[in-house]
């Protein structure tokens, strides 16, 4: 608790120090991916230099030293997401990969002809595409939960969208695009008064608010290590015990088993029957240090400096001429998008850059809410725990000189 030091804080992220083409680097673009602080880089480094082996405890030293990091860090993912075990977490490559495993077991096992699906005009590519795909091979619909001008779902449409057809509720509890923060909780609960269950984008939230399993209840939550100050390639799927023993495995091969035979499999129960094959096992444990690292800051302390954050550009945008902010939820976190007149998308973005300012510039991987809003492309700074007002600066100076 207590001074909220963002200055300090980014002494932890040797990258911040970075200069690009001479000038410091301004790191607004942690909705595409979050920097590293050093006790992350140091963990994988130490995975590396100490405990490095394949996970089959009982082997020798090493394997139980891989073993308990590659389990300590399930259990880590379960206490930040505040999920009753760590049986309830399967370890992916990211968010895309979660919802895929999702889309291509559950949704196999139980979608077919006459069936739908929610998602909502929000969603990021991730959670469209694996759906899209598998619609068009089992002929269950898709409806689309629809957007107001401001960029928040229309709660008393998507309430309506609810029969006894739509066996499941996709979608994303902050908007990569917009930075809407959508009625979770809300909208989980008419789902599930409706019969269907529920798979939350945790992707752009669970690094700005606190997000917990038990509070908002849904079936199945999927992160990206990357975005919350972790590695890539490693990520989570939260899934309700009950559903993740009954959903069919997805890969086979290793460590997924209990028997085999060429007649018959006998599958583990889970997480274990979703992870095939060697695993990510280091950064599972980069991810964990990245979560305890999280959590060391406190979520709380960390969504009141991003607000103040995103409350200072907003003020300072709206006074630029020229600069129309795209979305205004009613609640925000994380990025603000926005356009200049005048200046094409990538123009502002390559400006940014020459003075050494990360930003977004393009769809943002979601293309179908970004037209619903009538641009095809946004500038989009996204904040993290080192921001400051003088990143804000730096980047409004830009605008004023464009
Ligand atoms: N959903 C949302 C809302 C996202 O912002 C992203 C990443 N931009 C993803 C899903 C996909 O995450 P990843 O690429 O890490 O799998």
């Amino acid at each position: 608790g207590g001074f909220y030091d963002a200055k300090r804080i980014r002494e932890d992220f040797p990258i911040l120090r970075e200069r690009v083409g001479g000038k410091p680097l301004v790191w607004l673009d942690n909705g595409a991916t979050t920097q590293k602080p050093k006790a992350v880089i140091d963990r994988i480094a130490w995975f590396y230099a100490h405990e490095n082996s394949n996970i089959h405890r009982a082997a020798h030293e090493l394997a139980a030293r891989a073993t308990d990091a590659y389990e300590d860090a399930r259990a880590t993912v379960a206490r930040f997401l505040g999920a009753p075990s760590p049986d309830t977490i399967v370890f992916t490559r990211g968010t895309t990969e979660a919802i895929n495993l999702v889309a291509q077991t559950w949704g196999r096992q139980n979608l077919r002809r006459g069936d739908a699906i929610i998602l909502s005009r929000l969603e990021h590519h991730a959670n469209i595409v694996p759906w899209v795909r598998l619609a068009e091979e089992l002929g269950f619909s898709i409806r689309v939960a629809p957007v107001d001008d401001r960029g928040d779902i229309i709660v008393e449409d998507y309430a309506r969208l609810l029969d006894g057809d739509v066996k499941l509720v996709a979608f994303t509890q902050v908007s990569n695009a917009l930075g809407t923060v959508t009625p979770a909780k809300i909208m989980t609960e008419l789902a599930h008064a409706a019969g269907a269950l529920v798979l939350l984008d945790g992707a752009q939230s669970v690094s700005h608010m606190p997000v917990d399993v038990k509070a908002l209840n849904p079936d199945f939550l999927a992160l990206s290590g990357h975005k919350i100050y972790g590695p890539t390639g490693i990520g989570a799927l939260y899934g309700r015990k009950e559903l993740l023993d009954a959903m069919p495995p997805w890969q086979g091969g290793g460590n997924m088993i209990e028997d085999v035979t060429f007649e018959h499999i006998r599958y583990h129960g889970a997480p274990m029957r979703f992870e095939a094959g060697t695993g990510n096992i280091a950064d599972a444990a980069g991810l964990a240090t990245a979560l305890d690292y999280v959590l060391a800051l406190g979520r709380e302390a960390i969504c009141a400096h991003e607000h103040m954050l995103i409350a200072y550009a907003e003020h300072q945008l709206r006074a630029q001429p020229g600069v129309r902010i795209i979305g205004e939820p009613a609640q925000r976190a994380g990025v603000i998008s926005f356009v200049v007149d005048g200046h094409d998308v990538p123009h502002v973005g390559r400006a940014l850059s020459r003075e050494g300012i990360a930003v977004r510039a393009g769809h943002h991987c979601a293309q179908p809410i970004l037209r619903r809003m009538g641009v095809e492309a946004t500038v989009r700074p996204s904040f993290g725990v080192y921001n400051t007002i003088e990143d804000v600066d730096a980047l409004v100076r830009v605008l004023k000189a464009l």
